[in-house]
């Protein structure tokens, strides 16, 4: 399992993105910097996107990979959320109203989005991993992700929260933990974020891409 920290911050400037991870490159786990941190080819790849929750910084490039994937013609993006976060998510940013409705462009039997609800404590196999959305504390509805592949490598993203996960523990015991601290990301793997590639003891790799 391969790791990306695409971006790791609440605030955005030159150097620094919004929150996004990448698995494998193909399984995206929230949309602050999908774009902006990869190329059109890494782009396409994606088929597949989670999110934590509905504020902005996780959310905003929906459209600009909506749009990449409307315009270039890549297929069907799929967007997993629980319901709160759809609620906010659709009408806001997919249905139109800001931009494209991605949920109905090119055509209704071929939108470049679609969107499929989550519900919080049940695992879904996505892509061939095993998502499972776990409710954490945050000031909007927000799950955090234990993510599994075939191969028995794991991480944990805990969304947007910064105590109270203890209830996790119960239910997962991830290799690789990604959590946030005040300002920006950290890992469980104890290097900080700015290495940019390395192994650890789980055997998976993660890399910073100037996130
Ligand atoms: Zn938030």
């Amino acid at each position: 399992m391969e790791i990306q920290v695409l971006g790791a911050h609440q605030y955005e400037s030159k150097g620094r993105r919004l929150t996004s991870f990448l698995v494998d490159g193909v399984l995206a786990i929230d949309a602050g910097s999908l774009t902006s941190a990869l190329s059109l080819a890494e782009q396409q790849r994606i088929k597949h996107l989670l999110l934590t929750h509905h504020h902005f910084d996780h959310t905003r490039d929906l459209v600009t990979l909506g749009a990449n994937a409307a315009f270039c013609g890549w297929g069907q993006v799929k967007v997993y959320a629980i319901q709160d976060t759809l609620d906010v998510v659709v009408p806001c940013l997919l249905d139109g109203r800001m931009y494209i409705d991605f949920l109905s462009y090119p055509s209704e039997g071929a939108a470049c989005m679609a969107v499929e609800p989550l519900e919080p404590n049940v695992r879904r196999d996505i892509e061939g991993y095993e998502v499972l959305p776990l409710p954490v504390r945050h000031s909007v509805s927000c799950v955090g992700y234990h993510v599994a592949s075939a191969d028995g490598k794991s991480l944990f993203y805990t969304g947007d929260t910064t105590s109270g996960i203890s209830e996790c523990w119960r239910e997962i015991s991830p290799q690789l933990i990604l959590s946030r601290c005040r300002g920006s990301m950290s890992t469980g793997t104890g290097s900080g974020k700015s290495a940019t590639c390395r192994r650890d003891s789980s055997g998976m790799n993660w890399s910073s891409s100037g996130g």
